[in-house]
């Protein structure tokens, strides 16, 4: 039977797996292997945050910590956090040693956006395309040269491991063949889990199954109820939905309206819209909506009309799908409102970024507990190249022996089953884990989704079975958590205690 045996191996090929790869490249190793679908939410990724030496707004990384704990509502792995903030700079060197390019002002400068969640400006950006196009157009290059090996159009469906270490992997191409690749190491670089719902930001190469996978294989999870909606993605017309509103666009000057007019952010944020976070914005939102003031498709209005041409075209991704979709910014207010977007739980991971399995490790989104309950906006993109980093510094500090045996390909597949079941638990899903929770609704589909885990025909499918088992580890942790926290708001227990713990906790 057909298996691969790599050094090391990489799951994914957005950004996390790219850091991961450059850095294991710098320190040596020469035998890893990056098995991917395509290349994830990467592509679209517009912001990311590093603190510079030397800015002009005072900035530090102390600061960066501070507003990574405060968006996270207190409950972040601190360690985790650390790492992230007090490497921040090494981040940025990364990327500039592969060739990243960032958009730079007049004097020469970098230039700084301001995000929602930061006290500073310190979002890089491109203007003349997504950050995230040029990082895989510069990068997969430059490690294909340097030796790494790309299988792509390759689907992880299980980890193969015991209770203590990671064998491998097992793949399926996409004509259907399944064999598996064994490896010391495994790095999860598999990002989030968007397509667990009906509707998401997310590219459809991020089914989400993978929180079933490495469950299975005895990874610990955490953080598993703290999915962010993305509060501004446009709801009308077709053509331009589901293409987020940049937030840095509220840096910008714009500001969210309802149908009276009213600039209703300035009621619990007199200081202005910018840098707003984002679970302030969703939840201002749904408010407005609740009380009659929504929009036809169930969100608010952006008002960029101020917004000088220039700076709306420096988004040239978002300004032009708007344009082509006979919408002009400057003329007309956008509908927007909140989708299922990026995650902030996962693998729970130490500060190596190594699992509670030996030699799994987890990057970028696939891993938990930076983000806490919420993220800052522009930090999945920092923490996808952080984590790339630590990760690969530590797998070459230890010792990781060799894999000798073989192991049984267990998958199945029964495409009526998965065409039957999958589609309805991701509306199940959508319904009950929206950015307004009730435990109510979540118990009930909690035991809908466990009888259907005791039907045998469900398992006669191995990527439903795990779909369901993703689900539902989501909706358990949802339930568990019984107070409203950052992007986990409880309409059942609405009482937050969050400003009181964050100050505990900081
Ligand atoms: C529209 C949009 C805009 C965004 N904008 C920003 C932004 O401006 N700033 C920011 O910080 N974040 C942003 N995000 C979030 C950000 O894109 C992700 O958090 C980031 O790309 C995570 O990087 P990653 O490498 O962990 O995962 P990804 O980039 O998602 O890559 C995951 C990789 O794993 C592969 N994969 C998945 N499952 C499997 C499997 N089972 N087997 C094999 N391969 C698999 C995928 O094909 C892909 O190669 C945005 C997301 C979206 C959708």
């Amino acid at each position: 039977m057909k298996f691969n045996k790599n050094k090391i191996v990489i799951v994914g090929s957005g950004l996390a797996a790219l850091a991961t790869a450059a850095r294991l490249c710098e320190l040596g190793e020469r035998d890893i292997a990056i098995y991917a679908k395509e290349y994830g939410a990467t592509p679209y990724v517009a912001a990311i945050n590093f603190v510079l030496p030397d800015n002009k707004y005072g900035d530090t990384p102390e600061q960066y910590y501070l507003d990574m704990m405060t968006a996270g509502y207190g409950i972040n792995n601190k360690k985790l956090v650390e790492e992230i903030a007090f490497n921040t700079f090494r981040g940025y060197e990364l990327l500039k040693r592969w060739d990243v390019e960032f958009a730079k002002n007049e004097d020469g400068s970098i230039k700084l956006r301001h995000l929602s969640g930061h006290t500073f400006p310190r979002s890089l950006c491109c203007t003349s395309e997504l950050i995230g196009v040029q990082i895989i157009d510069r990068m997969v290059d430059k490690l294909k040269k340097r030796g790494v090996k790309f299988y792509l159009g390759c689907e992880c469906v299980k980890l193969i491991t015991d209770e203590e270490r990671v064998y491998g992997i097992t793949i399926k191409e996409k004509n259907g063949q399944l064999y598996n690749v064994y490896s010391p190491v495994v790095v999860a670089a598999w990002g989030g889990i968007g397509n667990l719902f009906a509707k998401s930001t997310y590219p459809s190469d991020i089914k989400g199954n993978t929180l079933a996978i490495a469950w299975e294989a005895g990874a610990k999870m955490v953080d598993l109820e703290f999915l962010e909606y993305e509060p501004m993605v446009v709801l009308y017309p077709e053509g331009a939905a589901g293409e987020p509103c940049p937030t840095a666009m509220l840096g910008e000057g714009a500001y969210l309206i309802n149908t009276e007019g009213e600039r209703f952010l300035l009621k619990v944020r007199p200081q202005g819209e910018a840098g707003a976070p984002k679970t302030l914005i969703n939840r201002e939102i749904w408010k407005q909506v609740n009380s009659g003031k929504g929009t036809a498709h169930g969100g608010v209005f952006v008002d960029l009309r101020h917004i000088p041409t220039e700076v709306l075209k420096s988004y040239p991704w978002f300004y032009n799908r708007m344009i082509k979709n006979g919408v002009d910014p400057n003329k007309e207010l956008i509908e927007v409102g909140p989708m299922a977007h990026s995650f902030s739980g996962g693998i729970f991971v130490n500060e190596n970024f190594e699992s509670t399995i030996k030699g799994l490790f987890a990057v970028g989104e696939a891993c938990g507990g930076v983000h806490g309950a919420c993220r800052c906006a522009g930090n999945a993109a920092s923490v996808a190249v952080l984590s790339g980093l630590l990760c690969a510094e530590s797998i070459v500090n230890k010792n990781y022996s060799d894999v000798l045996n073989e192991f049984p390909i267990e998958y199945y597949e029964n495409k009526k089953v998965s065409e039957t079941y999958i589609p309805m638990v991701k509306e199940l899903a959508a319904k009950v884990l929206g950015p307004y929770r009730k435990g109510e609704d979540l118990q009930e589909a909690n035991e809908i989704l466990t009888e259907l885990l005791n039907n045998k025909e469900v398992k006669e499918d191995t990527e439903t079975y795990q779909t369901i088992i993703s689900i539902m580890l989501m909706i358990r942790a949802a339930l568990y958590r019984e107070e409203s926290r950052g992007t986990h708001f409880r309409i059942d227990y609405p009482f937050e205690r969050d400003e009181f713990k964050i100050q505990i906790l900081l």
